[in-house]
């Protein structure tokens, strides 16, 4: 990883508190609201964390009423794979920035396989939304990446 990229840095200057793991989800990372938690003995906690971390900054929290659950499995709606789709793109934009390696080549392939297949019928569609919103999700992983850095720091 980037030298000095730190993920609770990134939360603090994102204004978003890191929570305990609620019980009564069956994922691996959680964000409403300004809130993100991790389950606990996740194996790439700042990649599925960065993840939930977009979900905040793009604006997906705050619709009312939305979890968004990574993995869940619990919803197939359309604006699920919409969210989906850009906060990974996000997260995947992240992790190669900060050269965080470890485990990523299997989650982008995995997860990018998820995402489009509960895209169903419309997987051309899903790949079409993240080219219109490019610019709205390249925003965000700099975002992400800025937050994390000591002030100052670029790269
Ligand atoms: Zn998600």
């Amino acid at each position: 990883m980037i030298n000095d990229w730190d993920f609770r840095t990134a939360a603090r200057t994102l204004n978003i508190a890191l929570v305990p793991f609620p019980e009564d989800q069956d994922c691996r990372g959680v964000s409403r609201a300004r809130e993100l938690a991790l389950r606990p003995g996740e194996p790439h906690p700042v990649f599925v964390g960065v993840h939930e971390m977009a979900h905040i900054v793009l604006g997906h929290t705050t619709l009312p009423g939305v979890i968004e659950a990574k993995f869940s499995g619990k919803s197939d709606t359309r604006i699920k794979q919409e969210h989906e789709i850009e906060a990974h793109t996000v997260a995947i934009l992240v992790a190669e920035k900060l050269q965080l390696i470890d485990g990523i080549e299997w989650e982008e392939e995995a997860e990018i396989h998820y995402v489009y297949h509960n895209g169903g019928h419309n997987e051309a569609g899903i790949a079409d939304h993240v080219l219109a919103n490019a610019d709205k999700i390249r925003s965000a992983a700099q975002i992400i990446v800025a937050a994390g850095l000591p002030q100052g720091v670029s790269v």
